[in-house]
């Protein structure tokens, strides 16, 4: 029987695939056949692919698992109808519930070029670049980062699932030029070091992180381990890139994430959002979410202007600082607690390993500020250094100690999951 399938093109195939080298080759090769590759995270349970594959409605399903074969089986026949044809989408972390397709408004392979183009010449991927993956390959940075080396001629090693040990060996073995990370990438390989000794890092010409704020403990690390000038860091989503910034200027600015990339205008309204205008750029949409496209642009001066929920200042000299996500605010007595300033300030106690803040409704207060904790910090200890530092509005009225935060496949804690870990007040 001849089981081949016939690829129409602007088809969109879902990758459901483990991270490798030939991942990439094949994104490549799609889009240089006129299809459309839709990464996602091979590990979404059955019913998150459900709800992540019914808008995107894909015509074909690549993955090495007969089991999302069956999935896609299953969905309604008629979610399949009435499909624009073309455009690559990709779906964001899923950091504050499941991930959302971002249907971008890009058309063909050039335009896909473009973008990794962009990239590679703000990070100056060369032939002789070889980029090492740490982060799983359906998420956008590091497929961006991978696709820059490619088309520059450069060379792509994907050790598989972030495991500290075989990224040692591979930094042994291959002398990687780059690397994107996120934090916690960091943070573990930094922890794997101590104990095993460190490897030889000066291969390393460029160390991007992104995704999640870095603690500074684990910045300055960066800074002091790995070689100089090499460092950075950029703030971006699915949704778009918006900043970036060379270790040196974090050094000057502590805590920024960097001045606006080339051709981007950033601004903050006055609920403290940032929004962003790319200039020529198309409009991207979230499938399935009429509303929340709509909610994400806005008309300006200077043309559509969007944002991705974020919140944030600008400083005189073009910094930007964030104060974590609009949506994660915690309104407290009336008081409004960015999460991210908590964690900060928690981050400094003996013993916090990770901590995520966030809020529980209750009846007194609207909501209540509460924190997970990895480590064995003292709750006593917290408390008091809480009273130090915090506003009173500030402090966790409860603290669930964790042996590990709900964490996302790219390594970004699970907001959503958050509340679950405290038994609601009555
Ligand atoms: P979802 O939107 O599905 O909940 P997500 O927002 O995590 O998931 P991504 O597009 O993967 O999806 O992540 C982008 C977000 O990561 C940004 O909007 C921002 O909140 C955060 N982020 C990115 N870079 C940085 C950075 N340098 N520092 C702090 N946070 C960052």
């Amino acid at each position: 029987m001849d089981d081949r399938v016939q690829l129409v093109e602007g088809s969109r195939i879902a990758l459901l695939l483990p991270g490798s080298s030939t991942y990439v080759d094949l994104v490549l090769a799609l889009l240089s056949h006129g299809l459309f590759p839709v990464p996602l995270d091979p590990a979404l349970t059955q019913a998150e692919l459900e709800r992540v594959l019914a808008p995107i409605k894909p015509d074909h399903v690549i993955t090495s698992e007969d089991e999302a074969a069956t999935l896609l089986a299953r969905l309604p026949a008629d979610s399949r109808r009435g499909l624009p044809r073309g455009r690559p989408i990709h779906c964001t972390s899923g950091t504050t519930g499941t991930a959302k397709g971002v249907f971008s408004g890009l058309l063909s392979l050039t335009d896909a070029r473009a973008l990794v183009a962009e990239e590679r010449d703000l990070w100056g991927f060369v032939s002789t670049d070889t980029n090492l993956v740490l982060s799983p390959l359906h998420h956008s940075a590091p497929l961006r980062f991978a696709m820059g080396t490619l088309l520059a001629g450069g060379r792509v090693v994907v050790p598989g699932r972030f495991d500290p040990e075989r990224i040692t060996e591979a930094i042994r073995t291959e002398q990687p030029t780059t690397m994107f990370c996120v934090p916690t990438h960091l943070q573990r390989l930094f922890a794997h070091w101590d104990d095993t000794g460190w490897p030889d890092l000066s291969s390393f010409r460029l160390v991007a992180h992104a995704g999640a704020p870095c603690p500074t403990s684990i910045k300055n690390r960066l800074i002091e381990t790995f070689p100089a000038g090499s460092t950075w860091e950029f703030y971006g989503s699915t949704e778009g890139q918006f900043t970036a910034c060379r270790s040196e200027e974090w050094s000057a600015h502590p805590g920024t994430v960097g001045r606006a990339r080339p051709g981007r205008l950033l601004d903050v309204d006055e609920d403290g959002r940032l929004w962003c205008v790319v200039p020529g750029h198309a409009r991207f949409s979230y499938l399935g979410d009429p509303a929340k496209t709509r909610d994400a642009w806005r008309e300006t001066a200077d043309g559509p202007a969007f944002t991705v929920g974020d919140a944030g200042r600008i400083d005189d000299e073009g910094y930007v600082y964030l104060d974590g996500r609009r949506d994660d605010l915690v309104i407290t007595g009336g008081v409004n607690v960015y999460p991210l300033e908590v964690e900060n300030a928690l981050r400094d106690v003996p013993g916090v390993e990770d901590v995520a803040v966030f809020g529980v409704p209750d009846t007194a207060w609207g909501q209540r500020v509460c924190a997970a904790v990895v480590g064995g910090a003292d709750e006593a200890v917290l408390r008091e250094h809480a009273v130090a530092v915090l506003a009173a509005a500030k402090r966790p009225k409860t603290y669930v100690h964790v042996r590990e935060l709900p964490m996302t496949a790219t390594g970004k804690v699970r907001r959503d999951q958050l509340a679950g870990l405290v038994l609601p007040t009555t």
